[in-house]
């Protein structure tokens, strides 16, 4: 588990206005921090800066104490969770939870423990040996899921991890989220547009408009202001 610090993080795209401009946040070791705000305000670019997918202009942004602007994402030891899941058809849910393990070239006892641990705490260990296509979108979930945790990462990030479930199950999901989240209290970052999700998801709330900070604040702050 590590916190994250963002220091003065600005990403510019080419000449025009930075889609992110001049953040600075803190997030705790163990807090569960949403990044909320319309499209286009740069929650995105924010957590992919985060997770190394993109570059930063300039700032520092710090992970467990520790400097990561120049580190490779698989040098970083966070997990991502994507808005489409990207799990492979045609690899079992076993496989499909065990891939990160098999990329670190765990031992095959290791995998066992660890994929069958995630299967548990998920309640998917009677589905292990189905492919990603007969499973539910919220099984499919997750799977995905599965494969954030499977690894003892640093952090978790989502990236409108539920926008393409239906109504029901986003709020099923939503729960499920909220008590993994707490039961392995491990650092969160989870970007949406979705006011339900950022009111009753996490400990604060970070909204983001044209690049910059708007408010920090908790749901209960941010819910009882005029
Ligand atoms: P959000 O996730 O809040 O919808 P993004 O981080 O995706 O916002 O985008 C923030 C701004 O940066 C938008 O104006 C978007 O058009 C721009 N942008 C995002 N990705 C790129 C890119 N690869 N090249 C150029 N501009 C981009
Ligand atoms: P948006 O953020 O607007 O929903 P993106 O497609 O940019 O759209 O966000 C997800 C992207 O992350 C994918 O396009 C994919 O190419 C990229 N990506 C980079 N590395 C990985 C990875 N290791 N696993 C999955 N996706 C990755």
């Amino acid at each position: 588990m590590a916190s994250i610090e963002m220091k003065n993080i600005v990403k510019k795209y080419g000449d025009g206005f930075p889609a992110v401009n001049d953040v600075s946040l803190d997030i705790a070791d163990g807090e569960f921090m949403i990044l909320v705000g319309p499209s286009g305000c740069g929650k995105s670019t924010l957590l992919r800066m985060i997770v190394g997918l993109e570059d930063i202009t300039s700032g520092d942004m710090v992970i467990g104490g520790t400097r990561v602007n120049d580190k490779a994402p698989r040098d970083r030891n966070l997990s991502m969770v994507f808005q489409n899941y990207a799990l492979y058809p045609h690899m079992s849910v076993y496989e499909n939870i065990a891939f990160p393990l098999r990329l670190a070239k765990t031992s095959d006892a290791e995998v066992d423990k660890l994929v069958k641990e995630a299967a548990d705490v998920l309640e998917l260990h009677e589905h292990l040996e189905r492919k990603p296509a007969n499973l539910s979108g919220g099984q499919r979930q997750r799977v995905a899921m599965g494969r954030a945790i499977v690894r003892q990462a640093e952090a978790f990030l989502f990236d409108e991890p539920l926008s393409n479930l239906d109504a029901k199950l986003r709020g099923q999901m939503r729960t499920e989220i909220a008590r993994l989240q707490r039961r392995l209290g491990i650092t969160t970052v989870y970007v949406t547009h979705d006011q339900t999700e950022a009111m009753t998801l996490g400990d604060r709330v970070c909204v983001l408009r044209k690049g910059s900070i708007q408010q920090v604040a908790s749901p209960r702050e941010l819910y009882e202001q005029p």
